[in-house]
């Protein structure tokens, strides 16, 4: 059984709300999307700005409710309004990390909150902090250092410790190396890469970048208007595309040859 079962999930915005009610202000943004993603795999969610992706991410941490349909983790019906130990089985890296990690607190206090809101005491706490700084491949001096004075990457890096420290099954990472230069990108996706295997996490990897997914994901899930036009184990989508709209997606590459693999 997959780890993450993504099950016929609608996202539609505008509803319940008595003043947006009439039909023409419900607008569905994720329609009848399944997907499922294993342990130590990472699948990514690929598709132009406005597919859905966002909202497809937002309501399987549940983040947003969906309209319809079901969110499994380990086979287990997850419930409209997610008790808080499950939802530290799923975090979100955003693209902008700032939205992780309280620009008035140190990366150290970020973590270590979030460890003692766990039940963690202070020193060990601390000792964990230093641990999961250390996985992500930053120095136990960027404890210390306030979000503002590290550089893009190393806050990217930063807020994926932080996330690490409720020991989450699933990582949805919603473009996170998107606002990066491409050299940074490239380690950034080492890191979760490394991150996958070595906890055994399911990552939904978000982007509108076609080479990070050919360069990162095992799957791929093709969206498009709010569907999942297409699905399948990225060699096998790059190499022999089905779907018109992933063919199109995939001529819009010019510079990088798609039979290429790395
Ligand atoms: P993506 O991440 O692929 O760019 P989004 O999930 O952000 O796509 O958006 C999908 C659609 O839903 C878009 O048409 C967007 O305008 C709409 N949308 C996103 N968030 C909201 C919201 N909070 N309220 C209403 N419409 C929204
Ligand atoms: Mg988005």
């Amino acid at each position: 059984m997959p780890l993450l079962e993504i099950d016929d999930v609608c996202v539609t915005y505008g509803r319940g709300n008595r003043f947006l009610r009439r039909a023409d202000t419900s607008h569905t943004a994720v329609e009848h999307v399944s997907l499922t993603a294993e342990r130590r795999q990472i699948v990514g969610v690929v598709g132009e700005s406005g597919s859905g992706k966002s909202s497809l991410a937002k309501a399987v941490v549940g983040l947003i409710e969906p309209q319809s349909g079901e969110i499994r983790l380990g086979g287990e019906v997850l419930p409209l309004k997610r008790p808080v130990e499950v939802r530290r089985r799923m975090q979100m890296v955003f693209q902008d990390p700032s939205s992780a990690l309280n620009p008035s607190l140190t990366v150290g206090q970020a973590i270590v909150e979030l460890l003692r809101r766990g039940g963690m005491d202070r020193t060990a706490a601390r000792t964990r902090a230093a641990e999961l700084i250390d996985m992500v491949g930053l120095s136990s001096s960027t404890l210390d250092a306030k979000p503002m004075a590290l550089s893009g990457g190393q806050r990217q890096r930063a807020s994926i410790a932080r996330a690490l420290a409720t020991d989450p099954e699933v990582i949805v990472a919603d473009e996170p190396t998107s606002a990066l230069d491409v050299s940074v990108q490239a380690t950034v996706l080492n890191l979760l890469r490394g991150l996958a295997e070595s906890l055994g996490l399911a990552v939904l990897f978000i982007t509108h970048d076609l080479g990070v997914v050919r360069r990162l994901c095992d799957d791929v899930a093709v969206m498009h208007k709010g569907r999942v036009v297409e699905r399948g184990p990225t060699a096998a989508i790059f190499e022999a595309p089905a779907d018109p709209y992933t063919q199109q997606l995939l001529a819009s590459m010019p510079t990088l040859s798609r039979r290429t693999t790395c």
